[in-house]
Formats: structure tokens, sequence, C-alpha cells
């Protein structure tokens, strides 16, 4: 009997747990977040102070170049003689010598009107000599004694540079200006190709250096009116109307520094992808895992389920099977104790039988004894006849002289006598209950002597005699008087029933081999049992005779006598007519012939 248990309710409620540890997943996120921003921040922090370093390294790198420069002699010989050739051509080749030595993308000299008297570009096709850059306040500052500083694009190459000026002074007095443009457009290529971003601005807000050209020269916030026209005047741009740059600010993570020198500010731009990604991946290994975790455990609770199940029902199967072992157990004992008292009660009837028996047995032979008393004529009638005739005919040889032939009748009536003794004394015994034990007893001279017993009577009535009997002698277990008696009877009932008959009447006697006995047939043509006497014959007292012929006590006692022989009398009707008895007698081992015959006394 398994117990069939619904699952879907486990997985819904291990549903229900995830949906519960999901917001599990929220701080997860936000951790990872904080830890990638971080991350990306002091990555881009370092990344920020290299630029900036290596920006302001440059400008220094320049910036008092120009009051250097300005205490030149041969520089300060051409604002004192302009017009001298040697010496315009004297400054022209120095300043082109200094510019190429420092790196300086351009120099140049003027005078406190704004003309430009020598320059390191004076052969170049857009030489600035010549060229007045009043309007640019750099030169203002310059002559004013300030160091002037200015961002601008050169408005002949177009490139964009950052412009140190410094008075030249003769004595106390400003005689011109000298003026050192460092090439910024290079620090903006040094930027590689990552996905961070350059952003550098003026005091403006406008964009004058990044890695985005799409960006440059955009305004990052509104323009005053006020910046707007000193944009205009002074032209720091390729454009007068810087245009605004619309910046999303949740798509990017800024980091600025400003140099207040130049009153720039230096931003990295990092994509927030950047951060969104990895943290996209770690949620999404969080969601895995719990949802692993979670797969794990829904898969421990199913295993612990059927392990459960399994106990339970182990326990119940076991539980059961002692229940039924009890059953049976007490079943058997209840068997058991029937089986007692009915073997108690058997053995109590099996007592009462034996006793039954003997009682019906002893009183049987007493009643059978009581008969024989009375059949004792019929048994002793034969011996006595056979004698009698013996006497009367040795009577009648002694008349002739026959003395020998007399000696041989008395000598069989001496036989008869002790024949008929045996016969009381069996009868005796076999009241007592004495029983003697089987020997070893030859049939056919057995036979031969009952026939000889009856022999006168038989050739007197014209009774054929026919015998089918094998040459070798066949020894059966039976008591030697006892089986004559038996023979005797059988031959005398035959004998009977023949005078019932006309001629011919014929006896057949055969013996043949069965099994582990013989059987002996005597068979007549007289008339055969009736059908009463068939199923009587063997009771005490049955017969059909006239009650001065037959007792009706000789086959009572011949089924007797084969009884305690061991044997059996089957009594029948041959088919074709007249009467067939069967004698059954166990076989024997051959003993010695006719010794010694059963004691008749005993
Ligand atoms: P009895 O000879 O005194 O009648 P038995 O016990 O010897 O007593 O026989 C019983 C009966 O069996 C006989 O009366 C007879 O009817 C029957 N019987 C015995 N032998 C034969 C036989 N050979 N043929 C026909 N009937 C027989």
């Amino acid at each position: 009997m398994t117990q069939t248990v619904p699952r879907r309710p486990r997985w819904r409620s291990l549903a229900l747990l995830a949906l519960c540890l999901a917001p599990l997943l929220w701080p997860l996120q936000h951790l990872a977040e904080r830890y990638y921003r971080n991350e990306l921040i002091e990555q881009n922090r370092q990344t920020l102070d290299l630029y900036v370093a290596n920006l302001l390294g440059t400008l220094h790198r320049y910036e008092t170049l120009p009051q250097i420069l300005g205490d030149l002699p041969a520089l300060r010989a051409v604002l004192a003689k302009p017009l001298e050739i040697e010496t315009l051509t004297n400054a022209n080749r120095l300043l082109q010598d200094i510019a190429a030595q420092t790196g300086a993308e351009v120099m140049y000299l003027m005078d406190v009107k704004g003309n430009t008297l020598a320059a390191s570009n004076w052969n170049k096709k857009d030489s600035f000599v010549s060229r007045n850059f009043t309007f640019r306040p750099y030169f203002i500052d310059a002559i004013a004694g300030r160091l002037g500083r200015f961002f601008g694009l050169g408005t002949t190459s177009g490139k964009r540079g950052y412009f140190f000026a410094a008075a030249v002074r003769d004595g106390e007095k400003v005689i011109g200006a000298l003026v050192v443009k460092v090439d910024l457009d290079h620090t903006e290529t040094l930027w590689g190709k990552t996905p961070e971003q350059l952003l550098v601005t003026d005091h403006n807000g406008v964009v004058i250096l990044t890695s985005r050209p799409e960006w440059r020269f955009r305004a990052t916030r509104p323009l005053t009116d006020a910046e707007r026209q000193a944009i205009i005047a002074i032209q720091p741009y390729p454009t007068r109307d810087p245009q605004p740059l619309n910046l999303n600010h949740d798509a990017w993570l800024t980091q600025t520094q400003s140099i207040s020198e130049t009153g720039w500010h230096v931003s990295i731009l990092a994509p927030r992808t950047l951060i969104d990604r990895p943290v996209r991946t770690v949620v999404a290994v969080g969601g895995a895992t719990l949802l692993v975790l979670m797969l794990l455990l829904g898969l421990m609770m199913q295993r612990r389920r059927h392990y459960l199940d399994r106990i339970a029902f182990e326990a119940r199967t076991r539980q059961e099977l002692e229940m039924r072992v009890i059953e049976r157990t007490s079943d058997l004992e209840g068997l058991n104790r029937r089986l007692k008292s009915e073997v108690l009660e058997r053995e109590h009837a099996q007592q009462e039988l034996v006793r039954a028996q003997d009682e019906l047995v002893q009183a049987g032979k007493l009643s059978a004894l009581g008969t024989m008393s009375a059949s004792i004529s019929h048994e002793l009638n034969q011996p006595l006849a056979a004698i009698r005739s013996y006497a009367e005919n040795a009577e009648i040889l002694l008349d002739h002289q026959r003395t020998e032939d007399a000696r041989g009748n008395l000598k069989l009536i001496g036989e008869l006598t002790g024949r008929m003794a045996s016969i009381i004394a069996h009868l005796r015994a076999f009241a007592r209950r004495d029983r003697h034990a089987p020997e070893s007893v030859a049939l056919q001279p057995a036979l031969e002597d009952a026939l000889a017993l009856l022999s006168q009577r038989r050739r007197a009535m014209a009774v054929e005699l026919v015998r089918d009997m094998p040459d070798a002698t066949l020894w059966v277990q039976a008591g030697e008087t006892r089986l004559r008696q038996v023979l005797g009877n059988l031959l005398a009932n035959a004998l009977d029933a023949l005078t019932e008959k006309a001629t011919p009447r014929t006896l057949w006697l055969s013996v043949e081999r069965v099994g582990d006995g013989v059987n002996l047939y005597i068979r007549d043509n007289g008339p055969g049992f009736t059908s009463e006497a068939l199923n009587r014959a063997r009771e005490p007292f049955f017969t059909t005779k006239t009650r001065t012929q037959g007792l009706g006590l000789g086959l009572a006692i011949c089924d007797t006598l084969m009884r305690a022989l061991g044997g059996e009398l089957i009594l029948a009707n041959h088919p074709k007519g007249g009467a067939l008895l069967t004698l059954h007698l166990l076989a024997a081992t051959p003993g010695a012939n006719l010794q010694p015959p059963e004691d008749p006394t005993a």
C-alpha cells in the first residue's frame, strides 16, 4: 500500500520561497554596483590624475619661456631696430632654433602695437611675421606687465594652442611682448581608444579638448551674454556661437578635476554600461546560484520525503507482517491445541476401540467355541467315518487272512485318531487365543492327504478329478494341521454340492504363484453358491443343507484359520457354473519336508 502524496504543493512552496528570496538579489545588485563603481572610480581617478599631470607638465614647461626669451639681446635688438634686416634675420633664426629645441609650436616677438616683428615660422607660408594680434587677450595682459595666458585656435593654422605671453622690458618700460604657443592638439590624441571619454572645458564651460570629436567646442552650460561677446571678440573657438552639449548624465559616470591656473575642468566620463554589465552578470550568477540552491533544496526535500515515505512504508509493512505472524502464531497455537485434544481424543477412542475389539474378539471366539463344541461331531465325523470304514475293512481282511493289509488299515486308523486329537486340540487352542507361529508347509502333500481322506466317497460319487499343479513343491506359511483341516472342509463341501447334481461330476484343483503368495483354486461343477450363501457362508451356523447334514461351521472355521495364517479365503461362482473357492496363502521359504509337524497338543 503506497500512500500517494500530491507533490505539487511542495514545488509551489518552493516557488514561493524563491519569490521571497528574490529580493535578496537587490542588495546583491547594490553591493556589486557599489563595488564596480568604486573600482571604476578609483581606476579613472588615476587616469585623470595622470592626464592632468601630463597636461600641467606640458604647460609648465613653456610657462616661463617668454620671460626668459625676452631677455635675449638678439631679440631685444629687433625691438630697438625693427627695420634692420640682419637683426630680423638673426632673431627669426634664433626663435626657429629655440622652438625646434623646446618643442613649442610657434614663438614670436611683437612690438607694443601688436605687430609681429619676428617669428619662429618666419619662413613658412602661414608666417606670423608682420601680423597683428592686439585683439588677443594675452597681448593685452603682457603689455600690462602680467603673464598672458590664453587658449585659442590659431587664426592661420586652425590648431588649438595655449599661448603664454610676457612683456619685454627696457628697464621699467615695456617695449614689446614675446609669445610662445604650445600645441594642445597632440594632448588630445594621447587619449587612447577606451570606453571612457575625456572632456576638458575652459572657463566658459566650452569643450576645448575631448576624445569625442562631436563634442568639441560645445558648451556644457548656458553662456552668459558677456561670455558670448567675449567669445566673439577674442575668437578662441572656430565658432562664435558654441552649441550646447546635451549630455545624458544618467548614462555617464563623471569625475572632474579643476586646474585653477587655467580655469579649466578636466572630466573623465565613464559609460554606466561599464558597471551595469558586470553587475548584471553578478546578479545573474546570484540568481542562478539561488535557483540551483532552490533546486538542490527541493531535491533534498523530495529525497527526504521519499526516504521518510519508504521508512514509513517499511515500518507499516513490518507491522503488518508482525501482525500477520502473531495472527498465524495464534492460529497455529489454536490449531495445535485442537490437534492435541484431538490426538488425546483419538488415543482415548483407540484405547476404547482396542478394548472393545478385544472384548468383541473374545466374545466372538467364545461364541464360536460354543458353536464349535456343538459341532465337534461334524468336525470329527469324517475321520470317524473313515476309521469305521477302515475298521470294517480290517475285519473283512482278517476274515480273509490278509493280516498285512489289515495291519495297514489299523495303522491308518491310528493316524486318523491322532489327527482327530489334533483337531480337538486345535479347536481348544483357537478358543484360548493360542497361536502358532506360521511355519513352512508343503502345499501339494497336504492337498494329497486331504484328498486321500475323501477318496472313497469321491470314487463312490464318480467325481472326476482334474489337477493342474506344478511339479515343484510349493511352500506356504501355514500350520500343517490347520491347512489339512481347511482343505478337508473345502473338498467335503465340494463333494456335498456335487451330490445335488447328476453325473458328470468334476472337481478341478489348480495352484499358481501370485506376487508374494500362492493361490489354490478348488472348483466344482455343482450348483454353486446361492446369492445369499455367497454373502453369508462365512457366518457360523449359516447352512443351506438340511439340519442333520450341515451345521454351517465349516467355512466359518476355515475363514478364521486362514486369517490367523495371514492368508485369505475367497468365495465365488465360476462363470461356467459351480463354485470356485480361492485359497490365498503367503509363500514361505522351503522348509524340512513335513518336519516338524505342528504340535497338536500345544
Ligand atoms: P455346512 O457345510 O454345514 O452347510 P459350511 O459352512 O461348510 O456349512 O457351508 C455353508 C454353506 O455354504 C453351505 O450350506 C452351502 O450352502 C454353501 N456351500 C459351501 N460349499 C459349497 C459348494 N462347493 N457349492 C455350493 N454351495 C456351497
